[in-house]
């Protein structure tokens, strides 16, 4: 049933993995297939990418601007990743966990332990897993979008995400993106169904419970 015909509670669904495992491809596709769930778009210190669109696909500001945004509490959670600073919005978040949507963060395993603590009830944590480190390195290089050194550190950086892969509800190894997908949708579908993201359900049942047949 949809959140429009009963209001339920909004779960804020976090996806980690190392740089290239296909977690963009799948949390983007996600939002745009789903109008039930949104994408919290972070603010970042590192410069866009080619492609990178500011208000899209991160808000790009210097250090000053982060600093000053995080001395106001102004994020639900930040980490310092690859040098950079990285962070998720506070009031956004709130605005759309409020009108009944889902919201999807694409953050470091720093981040997601972080909501965890903050939203112990409303946070979903998926790890996706590359196939091989080989293949992992084989998708950073074929992206184009780093050079050889940016490269180098995230693989280095790889290994240390991968080992906190335990501290994760679920974990998907991305060999196949539709069916990583598959899995991402089907996770997203079971969690909505828990029977405390369905408050309504109570009055429901009551509602059948005096139902004469
Ligand atoms: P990239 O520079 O490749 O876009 O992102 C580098 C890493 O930072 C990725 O693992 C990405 O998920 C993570 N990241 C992006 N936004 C946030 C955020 O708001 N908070 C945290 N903790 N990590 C983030």
């Amino acid at each position: 049933m949809s959140s429009e015909a009963h209001p339920r509670r909004g779960l804020m669904l976090a996806l980690v993995s190392p740089s290239g495992a296909g977690k963009t491809t799948l949390s983007r596709r996600l939002v745009e297939e789903d109008a039930d769930i949104a994408l919290s778009v972070s603010w970042t210190t590192r410069a866009p990418r080619p492609g990178e669109e500011d208000g899209v696909h991160y808000h790009f500001v210097d250090k000053d601007q982060f600093r000053a945004h995080r001395a106001q509490d102004g994020f639900l959670e930040w980490a310092e990743v690859h040098d950079h600073y990285y962070g998720s919005p506070r009031e956004s978040a709130f605005a759309t966990l409020q009108s009944g949507r889902d919201l999807m963060f694409d953050v470091d395993w720093q981040g997601a332990l972080q909501l965890r603590t903050s939203a112990p009830e409303d946070v979903v944590k998926v790890f996706i897993l590359p196939p091989s480190m080989a293949e992992l390195k084989r998708r950073l290089i074929s992206r184009g979008q780093d050079t050889a050194e940016v490269i180098k550190k995230r693989m280095t950086n790889a290994y240390g995400e991968i080992s906190r892969w335990e501290n994760f509800d679920y974990v998907l190894v991305n060999a196949d993106i539709e069916d990583s997908y598959h899995c991402l949708k089907t996770i997203l579908a079971a969690e909505r169904m828990r029977r405390a993201r369905q408050p309504w359900m109570g009055a429901f049942v009551q509602g059948l419970l005096r139902e004469d047949t």
